[in-house]
């Protein structure tokens, strides 16, 4: 049998008839018989027990701005420490981050990090958060729990940037130790979730307002895919659901698609797309609406909703300036923003690692 160091017996699991058992950490919930995997790639059945094999299996580890999630209202300016494995529970064929989520265990190369080491490299290079990010972190859900409780522990702040497909059981158990969380919205019906990501839109959804009720700060991001996603009708849609569900002060994303991996016929989103998606969305009543990888945009600036004054500026993943007052109001009416944690202004260095 294959040697994996990154094995560890799964948590959220139940053992069935005949030597399977199924898995609980996503609404996918395969039934895994011996010796299977489950779609991921990353969970198999040995002897009637469920092992995951990426626990601290790192793909990569970096250094962001926070705004790189995105996330544009949780500690403004500030440095999050990002990690990542491989495997997703998706398959989307524009994935940007492909060479790591469609991999499965021992198929690239990682680096083993324990949770502590994690922590203690998010302190050194002056992040207040760990994000886990670029593949879905539901799939290594048991390091994401440990690491995350750790790190709370030290006053750390927990991110998942994720496609929201994790069960309501999954969700219960890490939902004390998550702060934020941007879930990536894919599109706006059964249909494309089926076709597309081999998903399912409503567990997404249920997870959306789960996390909300909870507590847990959240922005969603939309990827605007000529050709595919970009129904002016699915915009108004979307945006009502987060309107109804969500509240007005939950920031959205529209960004900009670049063609890749499977998706490479694909143009670029053209501007006038993303504009037309924001301004359906400022419509429908939302407040903060941002257009993504367009650097040099006004969407990228936060804008008071009572006022209309230019409050916090941006260009691409840094803040340059704000006029927020030091509880989160605008310096000019005294308006509430919906920001959490305090605002930094500009970073000095990035770092990068494999
Ligand atoms: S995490 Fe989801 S896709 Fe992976 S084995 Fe569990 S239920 Fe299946």
């Amino acid at each position: 049998m294959t040697f994996y160091r990154g094995r560890r017996e799964a948590f959220l699991y139940k053992s069935l008839s005949y030597g399977k058992v199924q898995c609980l950490i996503c609404p996918r919930r395969c039934i895994i018989s011996e010796g299977g995997v489950g779609f991921c790639g990353t969970r198999i059945n040995i002897k009637g027990k469920l092992y995951t094999l990426i626990y601290g299996e790192c793909s990569a580890l970096a250094v962001d701005p926070i705004e790189k999630k995105p996330l544009f209202h949780f500690y403004p300016g500030s440095l999050t420490f990002s990690i990542s494995t491989v495997g997703c529970s998706f398959k989307c064929p524009w994935c940007q981050n492909w060479e790591i989520s469609q991999a499965k265990p021992g198929e690239i190369v990682t680096s083993h990090h324990t949770p502590e080491e994690i922590v203690k490299l998010a302190e050194k290079y002056n992040c207040n958060s760990i994000s886990y990010t670029y593949n879905e972190p539901t799939i290594w859900f048991e390091y994401v729990y440990e690491t995350s409780r750790i790190a709370g522990k030290k006053g750390m702040k927990n991110i998942l940037v994720t496609n929201g497909y994790i069960s309501e059981e999954a969700l219960n158990e890490i939902a004390p130790y998550i702060d934020a969380a941007n879930v990536d919205v894919k599109g706006w019906s059964e249909e494309f979730y089926r076709k597309y990501c081999k998903g399912e839109l409503k567990p997404v959804l249920n997870a959306c307002r789960r996390m909300f009720e909870k507590k847990i700060h959240l922005e969603l991001t939309y990827l605007i895919i000529p050709g595919l996603n970009d129904n002016l009708e699915d915009f108004k849609g979307f945006s009502e659901w987060v309107l109804n569900n969500l509240g007005s002060d939950t920031p959205i994303h529209f960004s900009k698609f670049y063609p890749h991996y499977k998706m490479k016929n694909l143009p670029p989103t053209p501007i006038q797309e993303l504009e037309k998606a924001r301004n359906i969305a400022l419509h429908e009543g939302l407040k903060y609406v941002y257009i993504g990888n367009f650097p040099g945009h006004e969407g990228e600036n936060t804008f008071c909703p009572s006022c209309g004054e230019k409050i916090i500026s941006r260009y691409a993943f840094n803040v340059t300036s704000h006029a927020l007052t030091e509880d989160n109001r605008c310096k000019y009416c005294g308006e509430k923003i919906n920001i959490k944690g305090k605002i930094t202004e500009r970073r000095k260095h990035l770092w990068f690692f494999t």
